[in-house]
């Protein structure tokens, strides 16, 4: 990255040498700072879970809920595209990732107790996790400790997770068997889309949003992504489309029997709001 900075510095001139450096030392500075803080994250009771529900596109029933980690410290909301990276390169990503499956356990059991009509919570997952080798006797445990069915239960992981296949393959056979649903996120940008969902059975494809973003400008990509539908549906797997957000999107895959998430029907919002609004739109269970 210096070398970097030096390359660009002698391309404008000497004065930029000194404006990259000086980009590059806050942004390290920055970078450890947010480390520090993470560290005290959890025991702070800095980290909170926000649920963005799921939608049946044509049906416009709702089909689940994914859970999105929040962080709020002493320097306010961070985003996860900024922590993240962070947890999974210090490791804090084992403690952080686990208290948030533990997190939608809770909720899940929470809504159980109140006797609302359950669905299936989506969480999404490090490589670094589903490699550990303790990983699926956590899960094991989480789910008996807060008494949750595994099926209401599903685990987003990413295609840079079959960098490491074998282990990878065992640990997904394991979390199948357990009952527990795995869902491949960000499908399609990855390293190896296709020779993953050949070799694992997947329950679920959630396309990545740029091939939506895409499609209505571009028609080649538009045809990708009825393709990678199709794909889904050919292999019985559910397919949903990430990053909804208007009108015409909802037109162009109303057709194609798929499920659908995005600011168009909700951004992720808080456990306690999400309960009042589903409470009201879709309501309690029959008793
Ligand atoms: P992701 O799993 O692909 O999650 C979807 C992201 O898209 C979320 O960003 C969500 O807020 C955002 N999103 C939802 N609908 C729309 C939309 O219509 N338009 C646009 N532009 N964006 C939309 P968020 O919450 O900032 O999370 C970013 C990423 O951070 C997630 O991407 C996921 O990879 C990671 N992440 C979040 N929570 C966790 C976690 O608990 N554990 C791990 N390991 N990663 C997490
Ligand atoms: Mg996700
Ligand atoms: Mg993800
Ligand atoms: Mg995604």
């Amino acid at each position: 990255k210096a070398d970097f900075a030096m390359f660009l510095a002698k391309e404008n001139g000497k004065n930029n040498y000194q404006f990259y450096n000086d980009e590059l030392n806050k942004k390290m500075k920055r970078k450890m700072i947010l480390e520090t803080y993470l560290h005290k994250a959890i025991e702070n009771n800095e980290l909170t879970v926000h649920y963005q529900p799921q939608f049946d596109i044509s049906t416009y029933r709702m089909v689940g809920a994914e859970a999105l980690l929040r962080w709020k410290c002493e320097l306010g909301h961070i985003p996860p595209d900024e922590f993240i990276p962070i947890a999974e390169e210090t490791g804090l990503i084992m403690p952080i990732g686990e208290w948030v499956i533990r997190q939608a356990c809770m909720d899940i059991k929470r809504f159980k107790n109140k006797n609302i009509n359950l669905f299936p919570i989506s969480v999404n997952i490090s490589t670094r996790q589903l490699m550990a080798p303790t990983f699926i006797d956590r899960i094991r445990s989480i789910l008996l400790e807060e008494e949750v069915d595994p099926n209401y239960l599903t685990l987003e992981i990413t295609e840079s997770s079959f960098l490491y296949y074998e282990d990878a393959k065992n640990n997904i056979l394991e979390l199948r068997n357990l009952g527990v649903r795995v869902s491949l996120d960000d499908f399609g940008i990855g390293y190896s889309s296709l020779s993953m969902i050949r070799n694992i059975k997947i329950d679920e494809l959630k396309i990545d949003r740029s091939f939506l973003n895409d499609s209505l400008k571009n028609n080649r990509v538009k045809s990708l992504l009825e393709a990678i539908i199709q794909i889904g549906k050919r292999i019985n797997t559910k397919v949903v489309v990430e990053g909804i957000e208007t009108k015409e999107q909802i037109e162009l895959l109303s057709s194609h029997g798929v499920y659908g998430q995005g600011y168009f029907y909700s951004k992720p919002i808080p456990i306690n709001e999400f309960e009042s609004w589903y409470i009201e739109t879709i309501g309690k269970a029959k008793t």
